[in-house]
C-alpha cells in the first residue's frame, strides 16, 4: 500500500471521528496525524509529539479502533511519534472536515509583510503602504472558542470570508488579554489567506495616531490619507487610545467613512463599547456602533481547559489533566495570565527536571499571588492540604470540588459516594443539591464541570438542581439556615 492509500483510509477515519469528538478537540488533538504502517497484523498512527500520544492511548484509543475495524481494518493499533508529520505536513489537516463552506486554500508562503505601491508616481514612504505587524502566530484556527467568545469569533470568520460584507465596522471589546489582538490580526491573516491581492494593514491606535503626527509635522497629511485608503481590509487594535486626541480622530472619521463606501473592511478593537469610550467624538461613537459589536470575556472553565491543552500542546510540553485542571480553576483573570502561568511552569519544570504536580503548581501560584482564596465568590481552587480543617483561615489554603462533596457530605453525616451516587431519598437528595448549589455559586463551576463531579451526571440535571435550590433559598428559611450553616463549616 503506498502512502496516498494510508492518507486516504485515515482521511475517511478522520471524517467519522470528527462527528464523534468535540470540535476544539479535534482540531488540537488530530491536526497532523497520519496513517503510518499498515500491514496484516496492525495499524501504527503517527503523531506529532509525545504529549498527543499519551492522548490518544487515554482518550481516542477505542474510537480510532472501532473507526478503523468499520474500514476493514481490524487489527491491532499502535501510536508512534513523528515530527515530520507537522514539519513537513505529511499529516492530515483536519481544519477542512469541520468547515463545509467553500475554503480557498492558496498558500501565501509565510508572508508576514503585506505592501502597496502606487502604480504611479514615486514609491516613498508616505504612498507606499506596508504592514509589518501581521503575526503569523495569529490564526483562527489556534483560537480556541468557547461560549465567551463564539459570536466574536463567528463574527471573524464571517468577516475573514466576506470582508466589506459581512459585519461593517467589526468591534470587538473586552478586558485586556482575553484574545482581541488575536482575534484582529487572525482575521487579517485569514483575509490574507483568502484574497491573495487584498491589502490588510493591521496597526494599534497608537500608531495610528504617532503617523498622523509624523504626517502633520511633514506637512504631508494629504499622502497619509491617499495612503490609508488604499486598504481593503484595515484593522485598529486598542481604539480606546483616540480618546481625547481631537485631531487624529477627526483624520480617522475621514479615513473610516472614504473606507466603509467603498465596502472596505473596518476592524476595531477596544477595552470597552462604543457608547462607553469617553473622549471619543460622538460622530465617531455612532460610526461604530453602525456595524457588528461583539464581546469578548474570561472564558468558562472548559474553554480554560482546552486552552491549556493547546498550548502545552503547541509547546510539546506533557502536563498531567488533573495539573492543568488546577491551573485552569485557579486563573480567572486573562487568558495573557493563563499563557504566562503555563510558561512559568514548564520552564520550573524543566529546569527541576521534575514533572509539574499540582504541589508544585501551587507553590508557584502562591508565589505569584495567584492562588484562589477558599472564600472567593469567583471561583474554587484545590486545597493540596486534605488536612485543612474548617477553622482554619489561611487565605492561600483553597478547596479542591472533591473536597467540597467531601465536606459537606461529612456536614451531613453522609459519605462522598451517598452525594455523588444516585440514592433519591430526601436525607440525601437535599445535602447533594446544596452541594451542587455552592459548587456552582461559589466555585463558579459550570453544570459539565459539576455533572463530572457527580459521577458523571449530565448537565442538565445539575442545573435542575441549581433551578430547585434557588427556587427553594427565596421561601424557605429553614433551607437558608441550612445553607449558611454549611456555607459557614467551609470558610465561604
Ligand atoms: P487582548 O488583545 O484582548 O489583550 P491577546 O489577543 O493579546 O489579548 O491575548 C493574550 C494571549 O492569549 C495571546 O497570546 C493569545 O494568543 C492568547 N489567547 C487569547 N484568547 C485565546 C483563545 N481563545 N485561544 C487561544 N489563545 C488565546
Ligand atoms: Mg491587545
Amino acid at each position: 500500500m503506498t502512502v496516498d492509500n494510508y492518507t486516504s483510509i485515515w482521511t475517511s477515519v478522520l471524517k467519522s471521528l470528527s462527528k464523534q469528538v468535540k470540535k476544539t478537540d479535534f482540531l488540537v488533538w488530530f491536526q497532523d496525524t497520519n496513517i503510518l504502517d499498515l500491514n496484516n497484523e496492525s495499524v501504527v498512527v503517527g503523531v506529532p509529539s509525545i504529549f498527543a500520544k499519551d492522548w490518544f492511548e487515554k482518550k481516542y484509543r477505542s474510537i480510532i479502533e472501532s473507526e478503523l475495524k468499520n474500514e476493514g481494518y481490524d487489527k491491532s493499533l499502535t501510536f508512534q511519534i513523528d515530527t515530520s508529520l507537522k514539519a513537513e505536513a505529511k499529516g492530515v489537516d483536519v481544519k477542512n472536515f469541520l468547515d463545509s463552506s467553500k475554503r480557498r486554500s492558496r498558500k501565501i508562503n509565510n508572508r508576514n509583510e503585506v505592501s502597496y505601491k502606487f502604480d504611479s508616481g514615486k514609491s516613498t514612504e508616505a504612498n507606499t503602504i506596508v504592514s509589518k505587524m501581521l503575526n503569523p502566530k495569529y490564526q483562527l484556527s489556534n483560537f480556541v472558542v468557547g461560549s465567551s467568545s463564539r459570536l466574536a469569533f463567528a463574527a471573524c470568520q464571517a468577516v475573514a470570508q466576506k470582508p466589506g460584507n459581512a459585519y461593517n465596522p467589526l468591534f470587538i471589546y473586552g478586558d485586556v488579554g482575553l484574545g482581541k489582538t488575536h482575534l484582529l490580526q487572525a482575521t487579517g491573516n485569514s483575509v490574507l489567506k483568502n484574497f491573495d491581492d487584498a491589502v490588510v494593514v493591521y496597526l494599534t491606535a497608537e500608531k495610528f495616531t504617532n503617523e498622523i503626527v509624523e504626517a502633520i509635522k511633514k506637512n504631508n497629511v494629504r499622502g497619509f490619507r491617499a495612503k490609508y485608503r488604499k486598504v481593503d481590509c484595515l484593522v485598529i487594535d486598542d481604539i480606546q487610545f483616540l480618546a481625547g486626541k481631537g485631531r487624529t480622530q477627526e483624520e480617522f472619521f475621514h479615513t473610516f467613512n472614504e473606507l466603509y463606501h467603498e465596502n472596505k473592511q473596518i476592524i476595531i478593537s477596544s477595552d470597552k463599547p462604543p457608547q462607553d469610550l469617553e473622549g471619543v467624538e460622538d460622530r465617531l461613537v455612532s460610526r461604530f456602533e453602525m456595524g457588528m459589536i461583539v464581546d469578548v470575556t474570561f472564558p468558562d472553565y472548559e474553554t480554560c481547559l482546552a486552552i491549556l491543552m493547546a498550548k502545552s500542546q503547541e509547546l510539546q510540553f506533557m502536563i498531567s489533566s488533573e495539573v492543568l485542571e488546577f491551573i485552569a480553576l485557579n486563573i480567572n483573570s486573562s487568558i495573557r495570565e493563563l499563557e504566562g502561568i503555563l510558561t512559568q511552569i514548564i520552564a520550573q519544570s524543566r529546569l527541576e527536571g521534575a514533572p509539574p504536580s499540582i504541589e508544585s503548581v501551587s507553590r508557584t501560584l502562591k508565589k505569584l499571588g495567584k492562588l484562589l482564596p477558599n472564600h472567593s465568590s469567583h471561583s474554587g481552587g484545590y486545597n493540596d492540604n486534605p488536612d485543612m480543617n474548617s477553622s482554619n483561615s489561611n487565605n492561600n489554603s483553597v478547596l479542591m470540588p472533591s473536597t467540597v462533596i467531601e465536606k459537606v457530605a461529612s456536614f451531613f453525616n453522609l459519605t462522598k459516594f451517598d452525594l455523588i451516587g444516585t440514592r433519591r431519598t430526601r436525607d440525601i437528595m437535599i445535602p447533594r443539591q446544596i452541594c451542587i448549589y455552592i459548587l456552582r455559586n461559589h466555585f463558579n463551576l459550570s453544570f459539565e464541570k459539576i455533572g463530572s463531579e457527580f459521577g458523571g451526571r449530565n448537565h442538565t440535571t445539575i442545573m435542575h438542581a441549581c433551578q430547585k435550590m434557588e427556587k427553594g433559598l427565596k421561601n424557605d428559611s429553614k433551607l437558608n439556615n441550612l445553607i449558611n450553616s454549611v456555607r459557614q463549616n467551609l470558610n465561604l
